[in-house]
C-alpha cells in the first residue's frame, strides 16, 4: 500500500533538492506534481484539490526556517497536511461509562469484518478487557460458524443463535447478547452484521434496526482498503443508510494505491479508528494518522 504514491512524492521532492530558494513557479510545479501523485493513487477529487490548495498557500506564505532547505520546508508541509486529512489525532475507542461497551460493525461482505470482529476482540483482550463476540450476521450460511472459528483462534467467547434456529432475526440476538453480556461480564460486546456483496436497502434497515435496538457505544464501518474510489462511495452510503463514528481499513497490506486511506476522513467527517492489515490476528492497531502520513513520506 502507499509504494507508488510514495516513489512519486519522493521523486517531486528530489527535484527540489539543492535549490537555495522556491519560486513561485517551483512551487507550482512541485503543487501539479503532488496532484498528479494523488490522482493516481486514487485519492478523491476533491480531497487532492484541497489538500494541493493548502500545501501551495503555505509554502508561498511560509516562513523560510533556517535549520531546513526548500524541500524539507515543502515535505514539512506535505506531512503536516497529510496527518490533517487523515484526521489529526489517533481517535481512541470510547467505552461505556457503565455495563458493557456496545461495538457494532457493518459494512459489506468480504469487507473482512468477520477477520476484524477477532482481531478487534484479540487487541480488547491484550488491554485486559474481556469481550464476547455477537454473531448476528445470519444472512451468509457460514457466516456463524466463521465467526465461531475466529472466535476460537483469539480465545474469545461468540455468543450465536442456537443451532437450528439459524432463521433467527438478528435484531434479537444482538439484544439478547447484551443480556448475555451482563450476566457473564463481558465489558465490551463486539456485534458482526450482516453484509452483501453490494450496498441494498435490506441490508441497510437490518443494520439500523440492530443500530436502534442496542444503541452502540460506538458503530464501526469496515471497508477494504483495496477497492480504491468503490470504498469512499460504499462509506457514503453507510453513512446516509446506518450512520457511524469510525472507520476501519482492512487489507492495508494489499498492493492497493491507498486512494481510499487517504479520502474517508475527508469525504465522510468520519475518522479511520483502526488499521487491519494482514491475515494474522495481531496484524491489527489503531491507526496513527503521523504514523501513516511518515510511513508515505518515508
Ligand atoms: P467479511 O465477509 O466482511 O466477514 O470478510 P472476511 O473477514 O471473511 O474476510 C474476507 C477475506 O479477506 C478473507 O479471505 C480474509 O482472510 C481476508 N482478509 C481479511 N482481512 C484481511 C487483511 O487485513 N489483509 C488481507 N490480506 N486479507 C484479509
Amino acid at each position: 500500500m502507499f509504494a507508488t504514491l510514495s516513489d512519486r512524492l519522493a521523486d517531486t521532492f528530489k527535484n527540489l533538492r539543492g535549490k537555495g530558494r522556491l519560486s513561485d513557479a517551483d512551487i507550482d510545479a512541485t503543487a501539479r506534481e503532488i496532484r498528479i501523485a494523488l490522482l493516481e493513487a486514487d485519492v478523491a477529487l476533491p480531497v487532492v484539490k484541497e489538500f494541493v490548495g493548502a500545501v501551495k498557500e503555505r509554502a508561498r506564505g511560509e516562513e523560510v526556517s533556517g535549520a531546513l532547505n526548500p524541500a524539507q520546508q515543502i515535505i514539512k508541509i506535505v506531512h503536516e497536511e497529510l496527518v490533517a486529512i487523515l484526521g489529526g489525532e489517533t481517535r481512541r475507542l470510547r467505552y461505556a461509562k457503565s455495563g458493557p461497551t456496545v461495538i457494532m460493525l457493518a459494512g459489506l461482505q468480504g469487507a473482512g469484518k468477520t477477520t476484524l470482529a477477532a482481531k478487534l476482540a484479540l487487541w480488547l483482550k491484550e488491554q485486559d478487557k474481556t469481550p464476547m463476540l455477537v454473531a448476528a450476521d445470519l444472512q451468509r450460511p457460514n457466516a456463524v460458524q466463521q465467526l465461531q472459528v475466529n472466535g476460537e483462534r483469539v480465545g474469545v467467547p461468540v455468543f450465536a443463535p442456537e443451532p437450528g434456529n439459524g432463521t433467527g432475526n438478528p435484531v434479537d440476538v444482538a439484544r439478547a447478547s447484551l443480556e448475555e453480556a451482563r450476566r457473564k461480564l463481558h465489558d465490551v460486546v463486539i456485534i458482526d452484521t450482516a453484509g452483501r456483496l453490494g450496498v441494498d436497502a435490506e441490508l441497510m434497515k437490518q443494520a439500523a434496526d440492530i443500530r436502534d435496538a442496542v444503541q452502540p457505544d460506538e458503530v464501526l464501518f469496515v471497508v477494504d482498503a483495496m477497492i480504491g474510489q468503490d470504498a469512499v462511495t460504499t462509506a457514503q452510503a453507510f453513512l446516509e443508510g446506518v450512520g457511524y463514528d469510525g472507520v476501519v481499513l482492512t487489507k492495508l497490506d494489499g498492493d492497493a494505491r491507498g486512494g481510499a486511506a487517504l479520502s474517508i476522513r475527508s469525504v465522510t467527517g468520519r475518522p479511520v479508528m483502526f488499521a487491519s492489515s494482514g491475515e494474522k490476528m495481531t496484524d491489527f492497531d489503531l491507526f496513527h494518522p503521523d504514523r501513516m502520513a511518515s510511513r508515505i513520506l518515508d
